[in-house]
């Protein structure tokens, strides 16, 4: 069995986090191992290669601050970069840092276990190798680990079966195939439209409709993209001092406070500048259901301007949860693919799904046959990747068993009984409610910059106290209760998983003001963490 016992950190996961915290971590002079279970960098972008598989988050902003000359050698060819371009720049950034060196692919981390005695971790993996050092760094990702299908009887099916999250690398020809996409989150409403054009016949099997505004995608004029590079500076301070972490202007009034000809005219402006550009669109849209009625019904109106038929139009309308409650899908022509004649909605609120047989999906009304069926149907987000491992910490204390009732951690980076492991964009943190590579480098500098604070110090380990994290998961929750985030049944509630338990898992304070947040703590002597 191979051992590696003269490490500082290990780093388990080598996504946009895995790949920054080797190059910190190596920038400080010390050694540091990535665990990677595929079989190359990426992460996200990396596993995800359906069609239409690109980002929301504007290619400008998407992309690391650390490196100026990163920054200025990199060129976007597009205002939403393609999954494969995001790999692109992954593997570049790999490369251009000589960051492979370090990491082992086809390596799953399986456990870690904590030494009281000496502070240190000892890690074990599928590959048989076992790691021991003083540091864990958890870059595994908040939407790493695919939701198995629900549906009873998939191993029945005659023809082929993908999930969005798992897409082969050698692609699926779906050309002259009926296809079936089960779900209609982000994952199945960017794929639709591009599965629609390939696909001889597309049925669409939708559980909960979403909102989605157009993307309005299109080639990055090279002139801009430059001035964007000469500020950028500027442009990412401020948004990471932002409260959304995106690069769109934030409303200072609320939508109940102005004419209903101001409002029409804010609503339609974000809507023509597309993607995210609603998110802050008035300031009262997440806490007060009046407000946010404006912006849903906004929504209605234009699903029914963009699709032909009224009833199908009636059945993609979302009415089961506040705007912004769900993420917010960005689309391009989504809405317009039903106006197709060879694609079919089934609403299976009205019809539900019953099983998965031989020819294909039968919902209680009948079955349809298919020769390929999509599951787009998400991710064990948030815990689902961490809970995989078997993490022991003090005491022999199970990490899983610590959050049976919900992920309870200190900022979510440090966890009380887990001296010296560490979340990159853990639950408790902004995470997935922000532009997540603006979070993971505050997280990876903050992490970074405390294990810096121990070694300078001469210290061995620090983990939050048990009192620092009861309040921070109570400020968690009485923020996410002040919103009308709880009201919906989402990934970031917990609700997609049967049986996981029904907690707001990111923080919604903002990323700005949480950013602050970690400083002050890191200034004040790691405020909340026990240092020995
Ligand atoms: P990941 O990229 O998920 O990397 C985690 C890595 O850890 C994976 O490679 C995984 O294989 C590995 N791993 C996990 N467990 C283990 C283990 N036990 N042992 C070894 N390795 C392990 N965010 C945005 O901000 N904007 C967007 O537009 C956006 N679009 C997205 C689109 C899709 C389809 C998805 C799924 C997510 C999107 N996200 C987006 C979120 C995205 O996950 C983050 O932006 C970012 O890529 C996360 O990087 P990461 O390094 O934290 O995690
Ligand atoms: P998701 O948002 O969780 O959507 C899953 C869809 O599958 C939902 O429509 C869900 O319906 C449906 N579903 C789940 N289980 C089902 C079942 N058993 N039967 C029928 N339907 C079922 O997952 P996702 O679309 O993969 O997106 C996850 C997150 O990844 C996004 O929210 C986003 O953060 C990120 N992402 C971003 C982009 C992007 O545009 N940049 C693209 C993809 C993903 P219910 O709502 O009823 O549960």
């Amino acid at each position: 069995m191979e051992r590696e016992t003269e490490l500082d950190a290990v780093v388990v996961g080598a996504g946009f986090a895995g790949l920054y915290a080797l190059h910190r971590l190596r920038g400080m002079g010390l050694r540091a191992r990535v665990l990677e279970a595929a079989d190359g960098v990426g992460g996200t972008w990396y596993w995800n290669r359906y069609p239409g598989a690109r980002c929301d988050v504007e290619s400008l902003d998407y992309q690391y601050s650390f490196s100026d000359e990163l920054l200025r050698e990199w060129r976007w060819s597009e205002r939403y970069p393609a999954q494969e371009e995001i790999l692109r720049y992954l593997r570049h950034v790999a490369d251009r840092f000589d960051l492979n060196r370090d990491i082992s692919l086809n390596t799953r981390v399986t456990a870690a276990v904590l030494d009281e005695a000496s502070s240190t971790w000892t890690v074990t993996t599928d590959t048989g190798a076992e790691l021991t050092a003083r540091h864990v760094i958890m870059a595994t990702g908040c939407l790493s680990v695919p939701k198995e299908p629900e549906a009873p009887g998939a191993d029945t099916f005659a023809g082929e079966i993908h999930h969005t999250g798992r897409w082969p690398h050698e692609g699926v020809d779906l050309t002259g195939k009926r296809v079936a996409v089960i779900g209609t989150g982000s994952s199945g409403i960017q794929s639709i439209p591009v599965i629609a054009e390939e696909a001889s016949e597309l049925t669409v099997f939708q559980r909960t409709p979403n909102f989605s505004a157009p993307a309005w995608n299109g080639p990055l004029d090279p002139e801009t993209a430059r001035e964007v590079v000469d500020g950028f500076d500027e442009r990412r301070r401020a948004i990471r001092e932002s409260v959304t972490s995106l690069h769109y202007p934030a409303n200072d009034k609320g939508a109940l406070e102005v004419s209903d000809e101001e409002r029409e005219r804010e609503l339609e402006a974000r809507y023509e500048a597309g993607g995210l550009n609603m998110v802050g669109v008035f300031t009262d849209v997440m806490i007060d259901p009046a407000a946010n009625e404006h912006v849903a019904e906004f929504f209605r109106r234009k699903i029914r301007e963009r699709v032909d038929d009224p009833a199908v139009a009636e059945a993609l309308i979302p009415r089961s949860h506040p705007w912004g409650t769900k993420r917010p899908c960005v689309d391009t022509e989504y809405y317009e693919t039903f106006n197709r004649d060879d694609v079919t909605l089934v609403d299976l609120r009205s019809e539900p799904l019953e099983e998965i047989v031989a020819e294909g999906v039968r919902t209680r009304e009948r079955t349809y046959p298919v020769d390929v069926i999509v599951f787009a149907t998400g991710f064990d987000a948030m815990t689902g990747a961490v809970n995989a491992i078997d993490i022991r910490g003090r005491d022999g204390a199970v990490l899983r068993d610590a959050w049976a009732g919900g992920p309870r951690t200190y900022l979510g980076i440090g966890l009380a009984g887990f001296p010296n492991l560490f979340l990159v964009t853990g639950p408790g943190s902004p995470s997935v409610f922000s532009n997540m590579v603006v979070s993971i480098e505050q997280h990876v500098d903050w992490i970074t910059d405390a294990i810096g604070h121990l070694r300078d110090e001469g210290l061995e380990s620090m983990e939050p106290t048990a009192e620092a994290q009861d309040a921070w998961v109570a400020h968690v929750a009485e923020v996410a209760d002040f919103t009308l985030m709880t009201q919906a049944d989402s990934w970031y509630m917990g609700a997609n998983v049967p049986g996981k338990p029904r907690v707001c898992m990111p923080y919604l304070g903002g990323v700005g003001p949480y950013a602050q947040r970690c400083r002050e703590i890191a200034d004040a002597g790691y405020e909340g963490f026990a240092l020995a």
